[in-house]
């Protein structure tokens, strides 16, 4: 396959002029042999569908903008097969979440000339505090509202970077987007500002929810911090089951990407009931109960209350 980036590589972007470089993107996409795009835009690639989907919110369909991971993958141990590989060749701008979480993506920055922007940066993190990860970032930053709207801005200045013309199209639909945001962002510190003191602790399988924990002031309790190969061990499952008895903790979660065999352990030690799939890693495909960002936020806090609230009832 011939290498259309011989002679244009990222860093030759910062020193052309932005609509000439732009031009050159864009000719270099549509006449990539070796792959079936057949799309003239500049192609974004992201590293998961939840970034993918709060890209596509800015970019307004100036950019074509695909995740590299499918709906439903496990994106922390994730295996880029060789088709993955090619694509990645085609892209323009890569886009990641950064904090560890993409550890199988350095097989791409190797390999692709592409800029990569990394949305977490500005974030204020907060370290794991157990499982072997300890000190090292909760790479789930995504899932504060408040978080988000630092994600969209760090979006919308890569796209201004590799289409300086869109510069005022990005800024308004980033401008919208927040707004939405932010709205889901209150409309989720309200509904989960109404859980009973007694049952504000939320329990989950892998520790995704430290940043919404935080931004709803609710006790985090989880089995595994990140996903990882060894999940559900007993020793994991018996602390858990111990905070569970001991806070008498109505309902325990498990997320969408994962299996849920631990959790029902816990379950059967303690008597608590199985709330509803909550979603972190991955959006739904686009008939399902979670395809967009907002979906996902909106979704997760009604299946939390639901199950805080009202013992044993699953949505
Ligand atoms: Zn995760």
């Amino acid at each position: 396959m011939p290498n259309f980036r011989d002679g244009f590589s990222s860093n030759a972007w910062s020193t052309t002029i932005p609509g000439v470089a732009l031009t050159l993107a864009l000719s270099a996409c549509s006449t990539t042999a070796g792959t079936d795009r057949d799309d003239d835009r500049a192609l974004v690639l992201t590293t998961f569908t939840v970034i993918a989907d709060m890209a596509e919110n800015v970019a307004a369909d100036r950019v074509e903008v695909a995740s590299l991971t499918r709906p439903g993958a496990e994106i922390h141990g994730y295996e880029p097969t060789p088709d993955d590989l090619v694509r990645g060749q085609d892209a323009d701008l890569i886009l990641e979440n950064g904090l560890g979480l993409e550890a199988w993506f350095q097989q791409f920055t190797d390999r692709v000339d592409a800029p990569t922007a990394v949305l977490s940066e500005g974030i204020e993190t907060i370290p794991v505090s157990s499982g072997g990860y300890e000190g090292e970032p909760n790479p789930h930053a995504w899932m504060s509202p408040d978080n988000a709207l630092v994600y969209v801005d760090n979006i919308r200045d890569a796209l201004t970077a590799l289409d300086p013309e869109g510069e005022a199209t990005y800024t308004e639909a980033a401008e919208a987007y927040k707004e939405e945001i932010s709205e889901v962002g209150s409309y989720l510190e309200t509904e989960l500002s109404g859980v009973p003191e007694s049952s504000r602790a939320l329990v989950t399988c892998e520790g995704a929810f430290s940043y919404l924990a935080r931004d709803a002031g609710l006790t985090e309790r989880y089995l595994w911090p990140v996903n990882a190969e060894r999940e559900g061990t007993p020793q994991q499952i018996a602390a858990v089951s111990e905070f569970v008895r001991d806070n008498d903790v109505p309902t325990v979660f498990c997320e969408s990407t994962v299996n849920d065999s631990a959790q029902r352990s816990v379950i059967r030690e303690t008597g608590a009931a199985m709330g509803g799939t909550l979603y972190v890693d991955s959006l739904s495909e686009a008939d399902g109960p979670v395809p967009t960002y907002l979906d996902l936020l909106r979704h997760d806090a009604e299946a939390i209350v639901a199950g805080l609230t009202d013992r044993g009832e699953t949505p």
